[in-house]
């Protein structure tokens, strides 16, 4: 029998802490915090210096905190300390390096899927994966001159080239063969078998495969990319060297937008995601915590607010 959670929440950053000790406060048991760093609070220990001050009325926006949790003026590592604390106190479930790749609605429940193909399902999903998540890079240098061909999705891609996919994703492989039914397209995994892929995508890549609309490169890794003639050449760990139009890595770690339109939230023109009052996205049971709801700003104390009323919400729909 399949576990169902409650509340799965995406993202360990102030809104996700929030929204999961404040649920438990609540008397919602059944509850998980879904974090792709090593720990939570990423954005905090990656972008904020050691002993930088953390203003609680962050650049001038006053909030006043509705919740429980007594965030003050402070330092990156008080505040670190405080979510440390709190977490511990209320037992909060944590599954850390584990990057949700998408959520999706079947009958009543969330399936929340992950890039190690972990499959996670909940009664409601909250979503508070700030704006600082990028696409992972490769180890190896991207030279400058090559930044109009190397890509990390796909959107600036043209028709009629030579494309190199790199990847073993899903998002891999919906690239490869989207872009394939209009360029000649090589797929590079460095592992020989795709063992994180869904069923309806390997059917579709078998299928271009087979019918030779895609080239699979796989077990051969990438060690370094060249510029010549204006654009990359790929040299391969089998020591082969090839020439491509454009690359496109799809490695990781997806931009909030993407990931919002992967979850088949609508969002605006500015990449925000359409919300209700209570902060319910466009799929109903999926409501939006911290900074991704705002087009710009956002603070740690507006994140600990939406976490506490969304699950106040929650809670009137559980029966
Ligand atoms: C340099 C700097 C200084 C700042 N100083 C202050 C300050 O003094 N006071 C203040 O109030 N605010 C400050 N802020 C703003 C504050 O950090 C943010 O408003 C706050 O962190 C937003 O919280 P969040 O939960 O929305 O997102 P984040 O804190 O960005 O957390 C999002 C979390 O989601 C995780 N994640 C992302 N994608 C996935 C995925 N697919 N699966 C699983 N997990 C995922 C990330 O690893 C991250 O841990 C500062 C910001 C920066 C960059």
């Amino acid at each position: 029998m399949k576990k169902v959670y409650n509340i799965a929440i995406i993202g360990g950053g102030p809104g996700g802490v929030a929204s999961a000790v404040e649920a438990v406060i609540l008397g919602i048991d059944d509850v998980i915090l879904l974090e792709k760093g090593e720990n939570h609070s990423t954005t905090i220990r990656k972008f904020y210096k050691d002993n930088k001050r953390v203003d609680k009325d962050y650049k001038g926006q006053r909030v006043e905190l509705n919740g429980n949790i007594y965030f003050v003026d402070g330092t990156k590592e008080s505040t670190l300390d405080l979510f440390d604390e709190i977490l511990n106190l209320h037992r909060i479930e944590e599954r850390f390096n584990t990057e949700v790749e998408s959520v999706v609605k079947k009958g009543e429940l969330f399936l929340i899927t992950t890039t190690q193909g972990d499959e996670v399902w909940a009664k409601f999903v909250i979503i508070s994966i700030g704006k600082m998540g990028q696409p992972n890079k490769p180890s190896y240098e991207i030279p400058l001159a090559l930044k109009d061909r190397v890509h990390f999705n796909v959107s600036d891609c043209k028709e009629n080239e030579k494309i190199l996919v790199v990847g073993g994703g899903n998002s891999a492989v919906e690239y490869a063969y989207f872009l394939a039914d209009l360029n000649k397209v090589t797929l590079n995994y460095r592992k020989t078998t795709f063992t994180r892929v869904n069923e309806p995508n390997m059917a579709l890549l078998n299928e271009y495969a087979q019918g030779g609309k895609l080239e699979l490169r796989l077990g051969v890794d990438i060690v370094s990319l060249e510029e010549a003639e204006g654009k990359p050449k790929v040299n391969f760990s089998d020591g082969k060297s090839e020439m491509y139009d454009r690359v496109v890595y799809a490695i990781g770690g997806m931009a909030p937008m993407d990931f919002l339109r992967k979850c088949s939230l609508e969002v605006d023109e500015h990449g925000v995601p359409l919300t209700s009052e209570t902060h319910e996205g466009s799929v109903s049971g999926i409501y939006i915590a911290g900074d991704i709801l705002f087009k710009s700003g956002g603070s740690i104390a507006a994140a600990l607010n939406h976490g506490f009323s969304i699950v106040q919400e929650i809670k009137k729909q559980l029966v």
